[in-house]
């Protein structure tokens, strides 16, 4: 198969973990027979010291022609970098937003796993972390709260502030179907997640994932109270499998979910659309504090790659190949150093990036 991918390596850390996980394709693609062609382009504060603006329409068009998009991260230390005195539509992040918005990038998938070997990491009770969990939640990123109507304005002499939350059936319906879709490459259960005990849009999104699910009799459905899940998260993680939800339940839950597992520099993400086109990159940011010191942890940036390769082209056996092989670098006692945590330096074999990077590669097996 053909795979045309643009990268967008970023800042800070981004070109660093970004070759890795390019090296790792690279792999992949010559022991499963594949072509793979990469583009780079500029987005963030490169863009910015190259062009003026976080992000171009170069940039877009690259995106837009390529079947998927992987990127490193974007942005520069928030106190210090010359790009945070710029006004908020001109800085890094507006970057991000914008090719988001180009894209129509409306669901995003966040899996939160726990490695066994990294279970001392995670900061639950003992019972929680020996049982493990494997998560995704399936967060809706272009509709809600966030989007709605908002002002603040004077009423009976003081300051009131409304924040609008709307859904349509559609944008509910869309991200629904795509959970279900995820959940049938996973253990088939979905727990969809609102405020039907007190909100409108809530309740339109129950009926509507309950519709949904007819089509999918082989994927359980449950709901569940955001409250409930936000304290079922920390109290077993293990129940979940698809967590689908709105966009500001999915903000705060999938950062909650996300920090159980203890390792930031762990965590893959997608963002898709409703083709198959989506845009992979780390759940962590450009760690500027590290960047070019040959010692950020590429992981969670070749984990989305299998992410791209499962979700945009439909190669889960060379996805299952890429997992495979960061497990064995676990299992074989390779960290680098943000999984040290208080570990002896004699208990695991500490490595940089870009040995961690060709460790990876050597792993790399006809499945
Ligand atoms: P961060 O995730 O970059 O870093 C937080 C801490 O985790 C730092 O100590 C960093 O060194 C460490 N860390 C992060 N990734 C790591 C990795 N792969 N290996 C080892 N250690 C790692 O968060 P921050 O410091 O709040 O943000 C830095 C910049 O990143 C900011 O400009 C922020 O806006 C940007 N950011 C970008 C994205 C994105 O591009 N999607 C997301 C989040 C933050």
């Amino acid at each position: 198969m053909k795979l045309n991918i643009t990268c967008i390596p970023g800042d800070g850390i981004g070109p660093e973990i970004v070759a890795q996980a390019k090296k790792v394709l690279n792999k992949v693609a010559l022991v499963y027979d594949h072509e793979m062609n990469f583009r780079d382009v500029l987005m963030g504060g490169c863009s910015i010291d190259a062009y003026g603006v976080p992000l171009t329409q170069e940039t877009i068009d690259a995106a837009k022609a390529a079947d998927a998009v992987l990127m490193g991260s974007i942005g520069g230390n928030t106190s210090t970098s010359p790009w945070y005195k710029l006004e908020p539509s001109k800085r890094p992040e507006a970057g991000l937003l914008g090719i988001r918005k180009a894209l129509g990038l409306f669901a995003n998938l966040r899996p939160a796993y726990l490695y066994p070997q990294l279970k001392e990491a995670c900061p639950l009770k003992e019972e929680a972390a020996v049982k493990g969990f494997d998560m995704l939640i399936m967060r809706e990123l272009t509709g809600g709260l966030y989007f709605g109507e908002r002002y603040t304005k004077e009423v009976d002499g003081e300051l009131t502030a409304t924040d609008t939350l709307v859904y349509k059936e559609s944008e509910i319906r869309r991200i629904a179907i795509k959970a279900f879709e995820v959940a049938r490459k996973r253990r088939k259960s979905v727990i969809s997640v609102d405020k039907a005990n007190v909100l409108d849009s809530s309740r339109l999104w129950r009926k509507v994932v309950e519709e949904v699910a007819k089509d999918y009799p082989d994927v359980a459905l449950e709901h569940m109270l955001v409250d409930n899940c936000a304290m079922q998260l920390v109290r077993d993680p293990a129940q979940f499998d698809v967590v689908l939800t709105e966009n500001m339940f999915g903000d705060i839950l999938s950062d909650e979910a996300s920090m159980i597992t203890g390792s930031i520099g762990m965590l893959p993400s997608a963002s898709l659309n409703d083709s198959s086109f989506g845009l992979y990159e780390p759940s962590h940011g450009s760690a500027p504090d590290i960047a070019g010191k040959d010692i950020a942890n590429p992981i969670a940036t070749v984990l989305s790659a299998a992410m791209m390769l499962r979700y945009t082209f439909n190669l889960d056996k060379e996805a299952d190949s890429i997992e495979n092989a960061v497990r064995k670098v676990l299992e074989e006692g390779y960290r680098t150093t943000d999984l040290m945590g208080s570990a002896n330096e004699g208990e695991f074999k500490k490595v940089g990036c870009r040995e961690m990077g060709d460790l990876l590669v050597e792993r790399i097996l006809y499945l």
